[in-house]
């Protein structure tokens, strides 16, 4: 019974329900801490989240769906060439991606004429098609895994929605092994394959300025979901993302981050994967450990979504150890 139940959780989750459902049990330290003053200017906010101009042309979303709004749920943003913009996520709901596309084109005279899925939950894919809402046209990017699994998904669900899976079925498959470039016109994107997160997860990057659209290979002061995670693969993409040089990195989850919160992020995933490593040896089961780990005190407060974020990510390094 209690296995059965386990199962199910584990293959009908996002992490937008795990948000959702942990929102409730969060103490209000860690509410403060997701809503921590910004590295960016902020040219909207909203009962979801707030818009932050990062650099000209630049700007991010960032959500904060535990005031209870999760119209957008998943971090974002817009990146304006002379030609083109370019929108990074679909959001949780249609009425996010409208939203930032009435945004866009407030700000930069366009509405978004690209938009790139970093991977298949539903927080960052679920509202894509309300980029295209008006016959406006909008070229989807997404890698074939990412769409396939959003397809899959929705033809299980009861509630299906026709105008994603049009909107996804006409996407613009992305390399899942090479760079793809998108020029919007004196400014040149890197969508970049990396995975780890989940099977297929992109960054979107930008040279000049330095500034990475991470996906949810970050998470900024929040404890990351490993529901779909392989643990080593995850690590090493996370590593990859690093530059030598200042750089603003926006994660899917949180506040802007540049290298310090980077770095923290990196070490606690590294306390994570020692914890595993250890226990795994010693044989203790991955639902103890999860039950009783503690991140070391230097690492600052972690927003913690629910008990089972811990247990989760033990067993996704256990999955892996055992392999
Ligand atoms: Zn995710």
């Amino acid at each position: 019974m209690t296995l059965q139940r386990r199962t199910f959780l584990k293959k009908s989750v996002t992490c937008a329900c795990h948000l959702a459902l942990a929102a409730a049990a969060m103490p209000a330290g860690a509410r403060k801490l997701w809503a921590a003053e910004s590295l960016g200017q902020v040219v909207a906010r909203e009962p979801f989240g707030t818009l932050e101009k990062v650099a000209d042309g630049v700007w991010a979303v960032i959500s904060r769906p535990l005031e209870g709004d999760r119209t957008t749920l998943a971090n974002g943003g817009l990146i304006a060439g002379k030609n083109a913009v370019l929108a990074v996520e679909g959001f949780n709901q249609p009425q996010g991606a409208q939203w930032l596309a009435a945004k866009s084109l407030e700000l930069t005279g366009k509405r978004p004429t690209h938009v790139v899925v970093t991977h298949h939950h539903g927080d960052h894919a679920n509202g894509i098609a309300g980029f295209q809402d008006g016959g406006q046209s909008c070229a989807i990017h997404s890698t074939v895994i990412t769409r396939d699994i959003v397809l899959g998904r929705d033809a299980k669900s009861p509630t299906p929605a026709p105008a994603r899976a049009a909107a996804l079925n006409g996407a613009a498959l992305l390399s899942s092994t090479e760079e793809t470039t998108i020029d919007l016109g004196g400014r040149s994107v890197r969508v970049v394959p990396r995975g780890g997160h989940t099977q297929s997860d992109v960054t979107v990057e930008l040279d000049d300025p330095s500034i990475v659209f991470c996906g949810d290979l970050v998470w900024n002061a929040m404890f990351p979901n490993y529901v779909d995670t392989t643990p080593s693969k995850f690590v090493g993409a996370v590593r990859g993302l690093k530059r030598a040089r200042d750089t603003i990195y926006v994660p899917g989850h949180g506040a802007l981050a540049k290298d310090r919160e980077l770095d923290r992020y990196i070490a606690m995933l590294g306390e994570v994967e020692a914890a595993a490593r250890k226990s795994f040896a010693a044989g203790v089961s991955a639902e103890d450990v999860g039950r009783t780990f503690m991140l070391s005190e230097r690492l600052g407060p972690w927003a913690l979504f629910g008990n089972v974020f811990y247990p989760r990510a033990f067993e996704a390094w256990y999955r892996e150890l055992k392999a």
